[in-house]
């Protein structure tokens, strides 16, 4: 008899978004004409960059040409792209990455997920809460994790409150755990963290053996020049840290998809026979043997991003976004409420006032103002009293949706 992988069943059925759809259909039954503006999703919403689909479409011609057609590529990414990534994104920041320690995929959604295979099981896993939800679901379907409680709580995982409190950069564990997500600037508190935040958790890892999971999907939106875009730029992180960085939210790539690892090569494990092992050897290996490599036509994009016109065409998009975010506060502020995020990051983390739960808030600003946001409950536990709104929308929806706010809702 076929057996499944009973894990799965201990997922909480994908409730946050189709809950969001549900209340909004609902809505709309009963008021048919309200113009809904939704700031809900963390998708981008602007056109590639020119530089990005002018290399495609020459790419498009190369594989028209026998002479330049390309078949299977490298499935760590083609060099031209790794040493680009390597030297401008690393090199040029004092971060001592090389080319060969990059492996270019399709998404930082599949990295920071497949990466568990890698690693045995038995692990003490942390993560934020709120938390990117592919770090939690992943854990679970891999068996390292009990079922959940009502307040969504897997069991095994250990939770690191991040709230107003600490800064939204999460406290030290008080006791050892193996494997350490962390995301900065994050999703979905738009919180980063400072290089003495990220020293004091390398030093942690490197003091208990613990490997650090860094997520830089939102790296590009940060604009303060103290504050560490790679945890590579901390000492000692090459010897316990991978990170995850994507060109989705940069370079406006979520439906074209490109991403990247970093796994350097100093960083090493010991097996259970004593033998010393690099994660390096082992990514490697996973990716060749479950993964042919990202399409040619969309390296050649993604390397476009590392001309000067990519990079000013991407700090445009930067730029633009970061505006939104830059208005979306400033209104929530004049209509009293408490903001956090949105300086180095695309996301609005706001207080709920009056100590609305995340849910009534919602319900409250898609009644009043007919603006949809995410409940910051439906990323953990503690982003209850929380709510995300996204600034990745057109100039025209951010605006009409914040004088709405401000005429329409009092605290
Ligand atoms: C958007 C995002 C990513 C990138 O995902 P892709 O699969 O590369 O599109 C990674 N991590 C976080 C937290 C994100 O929000």
């Amino acid at each position: 008899m076929v057996t499944i992988n009973e894990n799965y069943l201990k997922l909480k059925a994908g409730y946050l978004f189709p809950e969001i759809a549900r209340r909004v259909r609902v809505f709309t039954e009963s008021n048919p004409d309200a113009p809904i503006i939704k700031l809900g999703i963390g998708d981008v919403t602007e056109p590639l960059p020119e530089a990005c689909r002018t290399a495609m479409i020459k790419a498009v011609e190369d594989m028209g040409d026998r002479a330049t057609f390309k078949g299977y590529g490298p499935e760590q990414g083609y060099a031209w792209l790794r040493e680009k990534i390597a030297s401008q994104d690393f090199q040029a920041r004092g971060c001592e990455i090389d080319a060969s320690e990059i492996f270019v995929s399709d998404g930082g959604k599949c990295d920071t997920g497949n990466i568990l295979d890698i690693f045995g099981k038995g692990n003490t896993i942390a993560v934020t809460d709120p938390v990117y939800p592919v770090y939690v679901d992943t854990n679970v379907m891999a068996g390292h994790t009990g079922p959940v409680n009502d307040k969504g709580e897997y069991e095994g995982l250990f939770y690191l409150p991040i709230t107003a409190e600490n800064n939204f950069t999460a406290k030290i564990p008080d006791r050892p755990v193996d494997l350490i997500y962390l995301c900065f600037p994050n999703n979905p508190t738009g919180a980063t963290a400072s290089k003495a935040d990220l020293k004091a958790w390398v030093d942690y890892a490197r003091a208990n053996g613990s490997v650090i999971l860094f997520d830089a999907a939102y790296e590009a939106f940060i604009t303060d020049p103290e504050l560490p875009h790679s945890i590579y730029e901390i000492e000692g992180a090459r010897e316990c840290a991978i990170e995850f960085r994507s060109f989705s939210k940069n370079a406006g790539f979520t439906g074209t998809r490109c991403a990247y690892t970093v796994v350097p090569k100093s960083l090493k494990v010991t097996a259970s026979d004593g033998a010393e092992v690099t994660l390096h050897q082992l990514w490697n290996r996973r990716q060749s043997t479950k993964f042919n490599g990202v399409s040619y036509l969309v390296q050649r994009g993604a390397e476009a991003v590392y001309s000067p016109e990519g990079q000013s065409q991407v700090q445009g998009l930067i730029k633009f976004y970061l505006e939104n975010a830059q208005i979306i506060r400033q209104k929530l502020s004049d209509a009293g409420l408490t903001v956090y995020g949105g300086v180095h990051a695309p996301y609005i983390w706001v207080k709920t006032p009056q100590g609305l739960s995340s849910w009534d808030f919602f319900d409250k600003l898609l009644n009043l103002c007919y603006v949809v946001g995410t409940p910051g409950s439906g990323f953990g536990a503690a982003g209850e009293g929380y709510f995300r709104i996204s600034a990745f929308n057109s100039r025209e929806n951010v605006e009409e949706a914040m004088s709405r706010i401000t005429d329409n809702f009092k605290v």
